[in-house]
């Protein structure tokens, strides 16, 4: 973890060429005064906002990132095809990112950690040139399969088709409300399981990232907002532990499982679901490394400011007092530094204790 700030490397900055067409879709939707909303593309917009929810959480998410059910090769890419449609890229990328984003949680290499800024964990670090490619050695087990390779490569596919769905179904209207300003609607919920759920809610486990447990988030996303859930056992099917916390993406899986479609949902055991509780005292690694990180932060940015000309006036005509001020500056100076390098241990030795932690949860299936 960096001492500096928000600092961001060339290839982080938003390529506003790229970006286009993200921009101009939820511009798209101010036609919407001009189509009018008929009852036909309210109802599209509906299905479409909840069906591609379903397919980003429980396909993108908890099936292609965590594998925490199985599916038969139909099936698979059925949900492939589903999330495709939600305009969040192929499988292979979304899911290899998302591995990525639990392996570094809030480090310097997390790639939306909302560390390093809200917006830049909601939208930045998907408009930046970074983050285009996805890495094979992060999704081996799903990267073998031609059709998820295909989709991923094309992925305007599944998009034009569900535009030209809502088109053929419910007309202009159809497409401007029912398909553009449902993908916006999506877009921005989805993205706030990366943003506000690593800022907004409750911590009930202690983790190693900044996750938070949000009812709120958790209605929008279908149950991805039991964000702090997810992130101490991530092998888990269901984000929402107890009965009170929705989870109707989890209920729908299990729902198809009665029919066969999907098979060994895997649930959070009672041990799990018990232990590493910050109510009982369990030390909480990732608020302190987050409020670390921001006391280094606002430490960097401190400057030694005179006080007033009026002083350094004072001071040429009084030599004693030139020197006095000469040695308080660099007794400041001094204390200021070995409070900086405080500060950079005992990040340096949270990271590693973060580590360490997250290697022992691994070895011991709390996470993948
Ligand atoms: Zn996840
Ligand atoms: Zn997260």
């Amino acid at each position: 973890m960096k001492l500096h700030g928000i600092e961001r490397s060339p290839e982080e900055k938003i390529n506003w060429k790229s970006s286009f067409p993200f921009l101009l879709i939820h511009a798209l939707v101010l036609l919407t005064f001009w189509t009018g909303i008929t009852p036909t593309a309210a109802v599209l917009f509906a299905v479409m906002f909840w069906g591609r929810m379903f397919f980003i959480t429980a396909g993108y998410h908890r099936y292609f990132s965590h594998r925490s059910y199985k599916l038969g090769r139909t099936m698979q890419l059925i949900m492939a095809f589903g999330g495709g449609m939600s305009a969040q890229k192929g499988a292979l990328w979304w899911a290899s990112h998302h591995r990525n984003h639990h392996r570094y949680s809030d480090t310097d290499q997390d790639l939306h950690s909302p560390q390093k800024g809200f917006w830049w964990s909601h939208v930045g670090w998907i408009l930046c040139d970074k983050n285009n490619d996805w890495n094979e050695d992060d999704i081996r087990d799903f990267a073998k399969f031609p059709e998820l390779r295909f989709l991923t490569k094309n992925d305007w596919i599944p998009i034009w088709f569900g535009a030209m769905m809502c088109f053929l179904i419910g007309g202009w209207s159809g497409l401007v409300f029912g398909f553009f300003a449902s993908t916006v609607l999506l877009w921005h919920c989805t993205f706030f399981v990366n943003s506000l759920a690593h800022v907004m809610g409750r911590r009930r486990y202690a983790t190693t990232d900044t996750s938070r447990n949000s009812a709120i988030i958790a209605f929008l996303t279908m149950g991805e907002g039991w964000h702090n859930n997810h992130h101490y056992y991530q092998a888990s099917c269901r984000q929402g532990f107890y009965w009170w916390e929705w989870d109707p993406s989890y209920y729908v899986l299990k729902g198809l499982s009665f029919v066969g479609l999907v098979k060994d949902i895997k649930e959070p055991p009672v041990r799990v679901k018990t232990a590493a509780r910050v109510r009982d005292g369990q030390f909480d690694m990732g608020m302190f490394k987050a409020y670390w990180g921001k006391a280094g932060a606002a430490l960097h940015n401190v400057r030694l400011t005179r006080q007033s000309d009026d002083v350094d006036t004072l001071a040429v005509t009084d030599p004693e007092l030139a020197t006095h001020r000469q040695e308080l500056d660099e007794l400041i100076a001094r204390n200021r530094a070995a409070l900086a390098e405080h500060v950079a241990h005992a990040m340096a030795a949270a990271e590693e204790l973060g580590r360490l932690t997250r290697r022992q949860n691994r070895q011991t299936g709390v996470i993948d």
